[in-house]
C-alpha cells in the first residue's frame, strides 16, 4: 500500500463517497481495528487508536494508492451509547452494506484471545444473510502463547461456522499482516478486471 491518506468522516450515506471500491471494517471497540488499519498501511498513525468512543457516528474512509478505501466503521458494541444511538448506528452500517454499490470485501475483527462475542457472531450471520464476502481477522495473537495458537485459532473457526477467509493476525508484532495485505491487493486487481 504505497499511499495511504485519510480522506473524510461521513456522518450520512449521501455524504459517504463511492466512486472507488471499498473494503469495510468492522468490530466491537478495542478489538484493534485502529491499530490494525495502522499496520496493514504501514502508517504509524493514519488511524487514531481509540480513546473514549464519541457520541457522533463516522465512517472513516482512508483512499490507499488511489484506486480503493479502507472504511473505518466505530466500533459496536458501546454499553455507554444511548440506545437511539446504538439503533443509529446499526442502521447506518445496514444502509451502507446494503446500498453501497462498490463493496469488495468486508473485514470483520474479532479478538484472538477473546474469541467471538455474542455481537460478533451477530453480525457475522447478518452480514453473511446479506452475501457478502467476509474476511474474518482475528487480532491481538500475540496475547497468546505461540503453542497454544494452533488449538485456538480452531475454537475460533468453529463457533463462526469455518469462514473460508481466516487470518490471526498481530499489529503489534507484525504478524501476518502482510497475507491480509496481500489478499486484500488481489481482491482489487479482480475486482477492477471483473
Ligand atoms: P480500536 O478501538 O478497535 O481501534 O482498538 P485500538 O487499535 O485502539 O486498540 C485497542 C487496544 O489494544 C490498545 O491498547 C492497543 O495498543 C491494543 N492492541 C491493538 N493491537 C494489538 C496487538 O496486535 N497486540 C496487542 N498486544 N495489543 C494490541
Amino acid at each position: 500500500m504505497k499511499e495511504a491518506k485519510y480522506i473524510k468522516g461521513a456522518t450520512t450515506l449521501a455524504q459517504a463517497p463511492s466512486d472507488l471500491p471499498i473494503f469495510l471494517l468492522l468490530g466491537r471497540s478495542n478489538v484493534g481495528k485502529s491499530s490494525f488499519i495502522n499496520a496493514l498501511t504501514n502508517r504509524k498513525n493514519l488511524a487514531k487508536t481509540s480513546g473514549t468512543p464519541g457520541k457522533t457516528i463516522v465512517l472513516n474512509y482512508y483512499l490507499i494508492n488511489n484506486e480503493f478505501y479502507l472504511v473505518d466503521a466505530p466500533g459496536y458494541g458501546y454499553a455507554k451509547r444511548a440506545k437511539s444511538v446504538k439503533d443509529d448506528f446499526i442502521i447506518m452500517i445496514e444502509n451502507i452494506l446494503i446500498y453501497h454499490p462498490k463493496i469488495v470485501s468486508v473485514l470483520l475483527l474479532i479478538d484472538f484471545k477473546v474469541g467471538p462475542t455474542n455481537d460478533d457472531i451477530e453480525i457475522y450471520e447478518f452480514l453473511l444473510s446479506l452475501n457478502l464476502n467476509v474476511i474474518v481477522v482475528a487480532t491481538k495473537m500475540d496475547k497468546i502463547s505461540s503453542t497454544r495458537r494452533y488449538k485456538q485459532t480452531n475454537v475460533i473457526k468453529e463457533k463462526i461456522y469455518n469462514p473460508p477467509y481466516f487470518y490471526a493476525v498481530s499489529s503489534a508484532n507484525n504478524i501476518n499482516v502482510s497475507n491480509v495485505r496481500k489478499e486484500l491487493l488481489e481482491r482489487i486487481r479482480n475486482y477492477e478486471t471483473s
